[in-house]
């Protein structure tokens, strides 16, 4: 399969600083070749070191004028819509940012609709972008005279902690003193001579709510869900969708099909539990090649180390979520591939909360939009990990818009849940598809009672459980991300036996 569909760049390391200077060592969970960048502006010097996918030049991910400097990971999905606004023909994703910021200033990342992280470094001044949804996340350490900004954090341990001043409105990161999260649809806007910075919103979740008619929300979802899947797609390429056979990912396969005309589709199952059936139907209807990946539970949560070091994420709950898509990833081994994924559907249309009331359902909505963000659940480095690009459609500017301020009848209807999806896709989708009750990845793998299986088999009681696992991910957290470990280097059973121990005494 040819690699030229990836994006130019998959994450960075980047320094802006008043006085020139070296980039310090990057180290990346991404698997990628790694690219030196040293541009020389009037007022400062942007140093960086990109990730990228072998063998294919990431310079697109790269672009400069004489004060202005632009360095993006990851892609955008509404180029033609960017490039009809200006008068020159930007070449890659970093040129057409160039321009923007050229014409709008910072305003140009309201106009985006992608999955990026970014850092422009002007005149006196860095600005630190993300996208809407924070899809690929950017930390940062700022100081007067010096920004280091990655897309891994782990890539900042131990090189800022003394002197990152704080940063109003931006997260702080569990472990690492100095380090601040770039919000999800933001510009962190730094004053590099004094360390000071404000952070710019440029998107926020709907917090309205609109009344359509039934046929006119189904038509304006079924279109921005295959405008979405279609920006995904390289012209020419056979797309690859992660498949579960649930409504969410057999959508974006049959808008895949739809669009290419051919499609690849892979399920992953564990010993104690899968949806191979389910995902059969769906690959048998759309004539994919299809592929089933068995993995045993006891190598599932030997992953565990790798799922946090590539989330960076101490969620517990988006930890066992997350899992088991590593271990698929991590078992493809395909050439590095854009791979679609169904993630995320279930956030703006309340699917994972089941709700039969319209006030729950809208209060789950309004609750899972406003507290995503620094989840990372959307992180690229998790397929980043084997050396693949994944993207998700549902999350895309437009679609996520869309569905998130549909009024909570147009989600709950007729009994059935995410009843506008189901709707949208009915002439896509074998009926059994379209009527399939939710599962989620974490209990169709078995993921989440097997991790309870090992806490429970080590004497930890039931209703602890929670606790416990949450205690195990900090853990993993902090040898892994804070702490500079290789995630082959840490074990699963060691740190739940420690974790264990201390919580049997704390009990006692
Ligand atoms: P879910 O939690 O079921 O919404 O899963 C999120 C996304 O992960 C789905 O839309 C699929 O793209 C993918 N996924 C879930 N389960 C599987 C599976 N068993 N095999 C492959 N991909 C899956
Ligand atoms: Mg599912």
């Amino acid at each position: 399969m040819a690699t030229q569909d990836l994006p130019a760049a998959f994450g960075f390391l980047a320094s802006a600083r008043a006085d020139g200077g070296r980039l310090p060592e990057a180290v990346f969970a991404t698997r990628g070749s790694l690219a030196g960048v040293d541009a020389r502006l009037s007022e400062q010097t942007l140093t960086a070191t990109l990730v990228h996918t072998p063998g294919c030049p990431p310079d697109a991910a790269f672009a400069r004028d004489a004060g202005t400097a632009v360095l993006l990971a990851g892609e955008l999905y509404n180029r033609e819509e960017l490039r009809s606004v200006l008068d020159t023909e930007p070449a890659g994703d970093a040129e057409l940012v160039l321009a923007l910021v050229g014409r709008y200033g910072p305003h140009a990342f309201r106009l985006l609709n992608g999955r990026f992280a970014a850092v422009v470094a002007t005149g006196r001044r860095v600005l630190l972008a993300t996208d809407h949804a924070g899809s690929v996340p950017l930390y940062a350490s700022v100081a007067p005279g010096e920004v280091l900004a990655s897309t891994e954090v782990k890539a900042l341990t131990g090189q800022s902690a003394p002197h990152g001043f704080p940063l109003a409105g931006a997260r702080r990161v569990r472990g690492l003193p100095g380090v601040y999260q770039v919000p999800a649809g933001a510009v962190v806007d730094v004053d590099l001579t004094a360390g000071t910075a404000g952070v710019q919103r440029t998107w926020t979740p709907p917090l309205a709510r609109r009344i359509m008619p039934e046929g006119d929300a189904v038509a304006a979802v079924r279109t921005a869900l295959d405008q979405a899947v279609a920006a995904r797609l390289t012209p020419g390429a056979t797309p690859l969708v992660v498949l579960s056979g649930g409504i969410d990912s057999s959508g974006v396969a049959a808008c895949a099909h739809r669009a290419a005309g051919a499609l690849e589709s892979v399920s992953m199952g564990t010993d104690a539990s899968d949806e191979f059936a389910q995902a059969r139907v769906v690959a048998d209807h759309l004539r994919s090649r299809h592929r089933e990946i068995t993995v045993p539970a006891a190598d599932l949560l030997a992953q565990l180390p790798y799922a946090v070091w590539a989330a960076e994420s101490v969620d517990p709950n988006i930890i066992e979520y997350l899992l088991p898509l590593v271990a698929l990833y991590r078992r493809l081994d395909d050439a590095p591939r854009r791979i679609l994924t169904g993630y995320g559907a279930d956030i703006p249309l309340a699917g994972m909360h089941r709700e039969d009331r319209l006030p729950d359902l809208d209060t789950a909505v309004a609750y899972d939009m406003a507290t995503f963000d620094g989840l990372n659940e959307m992180s690229p480095v998790l397929s980043a990990l084997s050396g693949h690009w994944s993207t998700h459609p549902y999350w895309d500017r437009e679609v996520l818009d869309l569905l998130v301020c549909l009024e909570a009848g147009l989600k709950r209807r007729y009994g059935r849940d995410k009843w506008v999806l189901r709707a949208a896709l009915a002439d896509a989708l074998p009926e059994a598809t379209v009527k399939r009750p939710k599962l989620g990845v974490h209990e169709g793998s078995g993921t989440t009672s097997s991790f309870s299986a090992l806490l429970t088999g080590q004497g930890v009681a039931e209703q602890d459980v929670e606790a416990v696992k949450a205690q195990v991910v900090r853990e993993l957290f902090d040898l892994t991300v804070a702490g500079g470990r290789r995630p082959d280097e840490v074990s699963t059973d060691e740190v739940v036996r420690s974790v264990v121990e201390r919580h049997t005494k704390d009990a006692a």
